[in-house]
């Protein structure tokens, strides 16, 4: 009764990763329990999802063909639609968020297009702003931009907003850190990228105040959910984000952080379960009021027994 802080898993949000080049369910290595679907196992993991209590989930599409731009992410019946139009068929009251970005889609693995040796920002806006559309169009309430381009909630906003797209919400990916702790992510989305690394578009370990800066910013563009990523070593971001917007705020519990606690599991060297469930409990007291977690599924069993 004097507990201040609880997990429940109306708190989580569980990617899925549909492959489109899929035939069958494919386990990522460096992930233990997590699969690369192929579209025709969406409909069955949705409902196993929801009879979980979990009451969203966040999509990331591995296509068929990537390319120089990543424009594969809104071709007419790219992964993503099909999926979600899958998932709304029978899961109508699920939050279907769709995580907007190229770098799936990409061949170099970067989250837009390159220019001169970097993301080329402004080309990129105009081609995920087009995505947002279309997922949004199959039926996603939520859009998820990760790619941190300057101007991309905005440029969201607008073309959602152009086309009639008024009710979507906008999860902005606000403070996503160049961070070691994205390695297994990129075995499961096939996104790891060549020539350079991120940091010139993600954020600087180092840095908290500028967290704020750009959270202050997307919220200026029109976010209506602000998300810090990673979750475990940025608890203080968190916090101070909750403390100082007091708007809905996502916690990104990322790949790193499930594949250390499944690895020292599996050797015996500590109670995966216990700490799981501890680490994240400390997302919630930090200020989290939903949390995208790898491990959703095992919490809510753990919570259901
Ligand atoms: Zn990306």
């Amino acid at each position: 009764m004097v507990g201040e802080h609880a997990l429940d898993a109306g708190d989580l949000i569980c990617p899925v990763f549909i492959d489109e080049t899929a035939t069958e369910r494919k386990p990522v290595g460096s992930m233990p329990g997590v699969e690369r679907l192929p579209l025709d196992a969406v409909e069955a993991e949705a409902d196993e999802i929801a009879g979980l209590g979990i009451p969203a989930v966040i999509l990331f599409g591995i296509p068929g063909e990537k390319d120089e731009t990543g424009e594969g992410a809104y071709a007419a019946g790219n992964v993503i639609e099909k999926a979600v139009r899958t998932i709304k068929r029978r899961n109508r009251d699920m939050v279907v968020i769709t995580d907007v970005c190229l770098c799936e889609y990409t061949t170099h693995g970067h989250c837009g297009p390159i220019k001169n040796n970097t993301v080329d920002n402004d080309a990129t806006l105009d081609i995920i702003a087009k995505t947002a559309v279309s997922y949004a169009r199959a039926g996603a309430d939520v859009v998820a931009p990760s790619g941190m381009m300057d101007g991309m909630v905005h440029a969201i906003r607008s073309e959602l907003d152009f086309h009639g797209l008024k009710d979507t919400i906008i999860m902005s990916y606000a403070a996503k850190y160049a961070s070691a702790m994205y390695g297994p992510f990129r075995d499961a989305a096939s996104s790891g990228c060549k020539g350079f690394d991120r940091s010139t578009y993600q954020m600087d370990p180092a840095n908290a105040d500028e967290a704020m800066r750009e959270v202050a910013m997307d919220l200026e563009e029109g976010a209506d959910i602000v998300m810090v990523k990673p979750a475990l070593s940025y608890l203080d971001i968190i916090y101070r984000v909750k403390a100082e917007f007091r708007v809905p705020v996502a916690a990104y519990s990322v790949s790193g952080e499930y594949a250390m606690i499944k690895a020292a599991a599996a050797n015996g060297w500590i109670d995966g379960d216990r700490v799981a469930l501890e680490a994240l409990l400390s997302m919630k007291r930090a200020g989290a009021d939903m949390i995208v977690t790898y491990a959703a599924k095992d919490i809510a069993r753990l919570l259901q027994a």
